[in-house]
């Protein structure tokens, strides 16, 4: 008995050393990240009680961080106003290739955490255009095929671009805090290598308030600029200055700062910037503003020397005249899909009736960036496939997933024209909570108000959809149909992302990376392998 006692005891001491270790400092970057090679970042130690700075030490493999760095961090004595102290360094670089274990103490506690700094090989690929499918999930790839390909006895008529690439891989999503990842951290991997919490993007979630004091890590946007004189591109069909486009260019803990994010993309300077969102680049009294304050970020960015466009028409001059740098808004907040602007003239159509295609966008994208000699890394998100699918408008979402495939198949085309100097991906930042059940009886003579479970029809009763042909971009005309594709979920009032695997496929210089089971992060990897970015050769002369 007394030994059981005893032996409880001790599991009980060794749990609150556990729960002790857990008050211990927290170190940013994380255990475990992978920090490329001359990127940069800010190093930050969170203590948990006030520090003596006397007593106070962070080394890197036993050196004190100034000497590692060259210089000293800001010690912030009562960091929040509470009685805790914080030690920042901003803009930290590692150049040397290596293992890194971080030691923070205050002189009674410490605790470590170890860093993979890596490099590259030379560079390979002159461009990168990164697509993402928001949202995108193997249901929908499933009923675009369907829907723009056709099929007799089982078999599609074709397949897909986004399937018909060399390379594939599965890729996890989840983010620091949970299994369930947003599309800001989610990006935010792509964008920059490093895991973070959700609603968090280019920063790691430290534990004040303020979401702009967060410590940050450098945007492969800034890095391709920064070391290679690299032309960036940001292209989207959501408000440009949400997550996914966001995360290219932003450092902030919350992505529903839209105001500030707006001043990020300012900051940033992309050079071609195409999507909704006008809202918050008006001044508060303009008509349909959104922002908070007088800035006028339209005139600011005309000023700065862009061309501003806000139809489809005017998109396709500013491409014929072809020089300087490009901002388009199409549409005050999200764009219209392409279901509701060539078919149903649903959503926002009649009060912007003239929004572009992403094919349309791609191209004009295309032809100002690849002016730069030097090359350029674009993003291309179809974004409004997550917004429908957590509506459960799973048509419209399926009509955009052939969009973004007629856009692949449009980039590869360019490139392949080229000889094939530009790497491309394509991938979802999650999936949705979806699948393919079958198909959705609404033959109108069979009780069409019968509710959604007794009209699905599963297995051999499913069929096929009779969907008409599709017409020449691979859209069936009309949805109005007495058999339709069954994409159900399982939260029957809206659809929600799930922690499942997405898939990436790829093609060109560097794409062979992409195989197997990669993590989120490796994605930023693969790109940035392809670049040469961690090649102190190639980047030296970018420098
Ligand atoms: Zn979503």
């Amino acid at each position: 008995m007394r030994a059981i006692a005893a032996a409880l005891g001790m599991a009980s001491l060794m749990a609150s050393l556990i729960a002790g270790s857990a008050q211990a400092q927290t170190i940013y970057p994380i255990d475990r990240a992978e920090i490329l090679a001359g990127s940069r970042f800010d190093l930050k130690v969170e203590f948990p009680g006030l520090v003596d700075p006397a007593r106070l030490s962070v080394t890197l493999n036993g050196k004190p961080y100034r000497e590692v760095f060259g210089r000293d961090g800001t010690l912030i004595e009562r960091e929040a106003g509470l009685e805790q102290s914080a030690l920042v360094l901003r803009d930290a670089e590692l150049a040397a290739p290596g293992r890194y274990v971080v030691r923070a103490s205050d002189g009674v506690h410490s605790a470590d955490v170890s860093w993979t700094v890596y490099g590259t090989g030379p560079r390979r690929a002159k461009n990168v255009i990164l697509f993402v499918g928001d949202g995108l999930s193997l249901a929908h790839r499933v009923a675009a095929r369907i829907l723009s390909k056709g099929m007799k006895e089982g078999k599609a008529h074709g397949r897909l671009a986004i399937d018909d690439m060399p390379h594939m891989a599965l890729v996890a999503t989840a983010g620091s805090d949970s299994i369930i990842t947003d599309s800001a951290n989610s990006a935010s991997a792509y964008a920059t290598g490093h895991k973070t919490a959700s609603g968090a993007m280019g920063v790691y979630a430290d534990r004040t308030r303020d979401p702009f004091d967060d410590p940050r890590v450098e945007t492969i946007a800034s890095l391709v600029k920064r070391r290679l004189g690299l032309a960036v591109g940001v292209v989207t069909d959501t408000e440009i200055q949400d997550a996914t486009p966001a995360a290219m260019v932003s450092h902030t803990r919350l992505r529903r700062e839209y105001d500030r994010i707006v001043e990020h993309f300012f900051a940033a300077r992309p050079d071609v910037i195409l999507g909704g969102g006008l809202a918050n680049f008006l001044p508060k009294d303009a008509a349909g503003s959104k922002r908070k304050d007088e800035q006028d970020f339209v005139a600011r960015f005309r000023d700065a020397g862009y061309a501003y466009v806000t139809t489809a028409a005017e998109l396709a001059a500013a491409k014929a005249a072809n020089n300087g740098k490009l901002l388009g808004l199409f549409n005050l907040g999200n764009m219209d899909g392409v279901l509701d602007r060539r078919f149903l003239k649903g959503g926002t159509v009649e009060r912007f009736p003239d929004q572009p295609d992403l094919t349309e966008q791609l191209g004009a994208a295309l032809d100002v960036l690849s002016r730069n000699q030097a090359g350029f890394f674009l993003m291309v998100e179809a974004g409004m496939i997550d917004k429908y699918s957590h509506g459960l408008e799973m048509e419209r979402a399926v009509y955009d997933t052939i969009m973004l495939d007629n856009a692949v198949k449009q980039a590869r085309d360019w490139a392949g024209a080229r000889g094939d100097d530009t790497l491309i991906l394509v991938i979802a930042d999650h999936s949705h909570n979806i699948g393919l059940a079958g198909t959705v009886d609404h033959d109108p003579d069979r009780k069409p108000d019968r509710p959604l479970h007794e009209r699905v029809r599963i297995y051999a009763r499913a069929g096929f959809p009779n969907y008409p042909a599709p017409d020449a971009a691979g859209y069936p005309p009309s949805v109005d149909v007495s058999r339709r594709l069954a994409i159900l979920s399982s939260t029957p009032r809206g659809s929600v992302h799930s922690a499942e695997d997405v898939i990436l496929t790829a093609t060109g210089p560097g794409s062979e990376r992409v195989r197997g089971q990669l993590d989120n992060t490796e994605v930023f990897r693969v790109m940035v392998e392809a670049l040469g970015l961690g090649d102190p050769t190639t980047t030296a002369q970018g420098r």
